[in-house]
């Protein structure tokens, strides 16, 4: 037995080394330079061809693989286009998270470019910090470094959506403070309660299993999540559910979360108490005071 499964595995060796479907006759190489059919330039470089740049001195023309002359580009007009290219891709990935941040991360429905414009407007630099000084100042410091979690709460109007989507911008555009000095951007995903209910409640309706837990998913792994509006959506104990494992899951990694509501003492009627005593570690509470900060803009609107 042994010796004939010896012998079927030689022939097998045997075949293989005898098989014929290999090409034994030595094949000609081809050069890369005959198949991009290159050559040497014909003709000395046209005296047009040589430039002077201030920086990098004299410039000598280069040529290409098919024998024609080129103007060659120096260190500086390169570095600069790298630059260009650099700020352009920045520009564009600052509009692409810009958009995902206010409304894209729930769909492309969710996108309003009016809305989305409105609030890209709302920084640091255009909030009056003399009207919330100590609001301000709290909020700026958490996005120079966010950490723990953040309450804002107070009446309407007195311009708590501001702050939050100074934070988010600010953690996007300028990035987060590192220890050496440098800056981070930090991406986040703003939401009202009542939007981030209807668009649960629609995967949920309509058994779109992976939409419903692409959604949940994105809250929780977020770096910065922002819920707007907690007291805006109807208080139902189904909901505390559903609070509890974001908080919990985001409490646990570590990533900050940030509320906004105007009755802070029913906080534990919206949100449930377990996620409330949850959320109020490392909590910094910011509260909200004056006037009504809309309508006194659409006043000022109205005059100009
Ligand atoms: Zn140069």
């Amino acid at each position: 037995m042994t010796q004939r499964k010896k012998a079927s595995h030689l022939s097998v060796v045997r075949h293989e080394v005898v098989r014929t479907d290999v090409p034994t006759s030595p094949v000609k190489m081809t050069k890369l330079g005959e198949l991009l059919n290159t050559h040497e330039p014909a003709t000395p470089p046209p005296p047009d061809l040589f430039w002077e740049c201030e920086v990098c001195g004299p410039i000598a023309p280069c040529a290409l693989p098919t024998g024609r002359w080129i103007r060659r580009s120096c260190d500086c007009q390169r570095k600069a286009r790298e630059a260009r290219e650099q700020a352009e891709m920045q520009a564009m990935w600052q509009r692409e998270q810009c958009v995902r941040t206010f409304g894209g991360w729930l769909g492309n429905k969710w996108v309003d470019n009016d809305v989305i414009r409105e609030i890209r407007g709302k920084t640091f630099d255009s909030f009056d910090p003399s009207r919330q000084e100590e609001a301000y100042e709290k909020a700026f410091a958490f996005a120079q470094n966010p950490r723990g979690n953040v309450l804002l709460y107070g009446s309407y109007g007195t311009g708590k959506t501001h702050l939050e989507a100074a934070i988010c911008n600010s953690l996007r555009e300028v990035g987060r403070l590192l220890p050496g000095g440098q800056r981070q951007p930090v991406t986040s995903l703003f939401v009202s309660a009542p939007q981030f209910f209807m668009a649960y409640e629609e995967t949920k309706k309509a058994f779109d299993q992976t939409n419903h837990i692409r959604l949940v998913e994105h809250v929780i792994s977020t770096p910065i999540l922002v819920f707007d509006d907690i007291d805006k959506s109807r208080p139902k104990e189904e909901r505390w559910e559903i609070y509890w494992f974001i908080f919990d899951a985001r409490c646990t990694a570590r990533r900050p979360t940030i509320l906004s509501t105007n009755k802070r003492e029913e906080l534990d009627h919206y949100i449930g108490e377990a996620s409330l005593s949850r959320l109020l570690r490392g909590l910094v509470t910011i509260e909200m005071v004056g006037d009504d900060y809309r309508r006194e803009e659409e006043v000022q609107h109205s005059v100009l």
